[in-house]
């Protein structure tokens, strides 16, 4: 079906109805690009980014909109679950709450209800709100072409602004979630030019928990949005969390290696500057709420 809209160049849309199909069309030498919500696609569109002469919905294959618990308490997400559901997935809610947080943080009510979690890591943008998440929930992004199905782990993900790991005909078809570490506390935090509505000027996501395994009896894994090409994990400050005794002082170490990891450039919402000195803020905060809520004093 032949489709033009005001704004947008005219494209074919077309409804697949498997895999196979969708490798088939994404390698007939037409331009094509794949559809989820088409919250990035159809802005990018009429923004003259690109100009696809067909549009692939894949959102109704099968399995992509369900939410699964996995045999050992991880979760099997489908890559077009829209990110309402789940920010309010009990299950989602329970065991993995800094992935509700981060879903929750995208843009409004209305843009989440289409926005999906594969759409957001698919398009691969340094500010995709949901990627710290999956890098340090340590989550195996799943696709599939015509060669079957690839495992690649988030973070070999991201390979550049707007660039991902899938190849030519691949489609990402569901997140896997791995089981958490015992007794784990996350945080998200985003700084926004306003309180709702916004791409991060920082993101910043935690996960710590108690492991008798390392020197200072807790591990932490750390990663930021929004002040690099790609979404980042920070492991420099993650190796000071370990080694040494945690109060304010490592604290601030990590938060400073934080600031000195990311490589943040000016834009229309935020100088490289501001954005340098909020990673260390936000790192340092959410290192504390973290803290706080493993039920310690800093
Ligand atoms: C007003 C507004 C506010 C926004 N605010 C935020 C925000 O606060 N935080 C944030 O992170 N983002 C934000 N965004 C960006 C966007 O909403 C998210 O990135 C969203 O999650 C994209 O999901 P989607 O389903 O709409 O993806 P789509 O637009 O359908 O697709 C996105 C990209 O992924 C590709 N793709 C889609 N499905 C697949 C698949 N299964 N396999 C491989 N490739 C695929 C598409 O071809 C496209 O390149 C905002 C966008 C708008 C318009």
């Amino acid at each position: 079906m032949k489709s033009v809209r005001p704004g947008l160049p005219e494209f074919d849309y077309i409804r697949a109805e498997t895999i196979e199909q969708v490798s088939e069309l994404l390698k007939n030498g037409k331009p094509s690009r794949l559809l989820m919500g088409g919250t990035d696609v159809f802005v990018q569109m009429r923004d003259g980014a690109f100009s696809p002469a067909i549009l692939v919905d894949v959102k109704h294959l099968p399995g992509m909109q369900s939410i699964q618990k996995t045999g050992n308490k991880g979760l099997r997400i489908g890559a077009a679950v829209d990110l309402n559901t789940l920010a309010g997935h009990p299950e989602v809610v329970k065991s993995f709450p800094l992935l509700a947080e981060a879903a929750q943080s995208v843009a409004s009510y209305q843009l989440r209800s289409r926005a999906t979690m594969g759409g957001n890591l698919c398009n691969a943008s340094p500010a995709a709100d949901t990627a710290p998440a999956a890098l340090v929930l340590e989550a195996i992004l799943v696709a599939q072409g015509s060669n079957g199905e690839r495992r690649i782990p988030a973070h070999d993900f991201f390979t550049g602004p707007g660039q991902n790991a899938l190849q030519d005909g691949e489609i990402l078809t569901s997140i896997e979630i791995p089981p958490p570490p015992k007794g784990p506390v996350g945080r998200y935090l985003k700084l926004g030019r306003n309180a709702e509505g916004d791409l991060a000027i920082v993101g910043v996501a935690v996960l710590g928990y108690a492991d008798k395994t390392s020197e200072s009896g807790f591990r932490f894994r750390m990663a930021l949005s929004s002040v690099a090409p790609t979404p980042i994990r920070v492991p420099t400050a993650e190796d000071i969390l370990e080694s040494r005794t945690i109060g304010d002082e490592t604290i601030s170490a990590a938060a400073q290696a934080a600031r000195k990891t990311a490589k943040p450039i000016d834009d229309v919402r935020a100088s490289a500057g501001y954005r340098s000195a909020m990673v260390e803020v936000h790192a340092r905060r959410a290192l504390h709420a973290v803290w706080t809520a493993l039920g310690r004093e800093a």
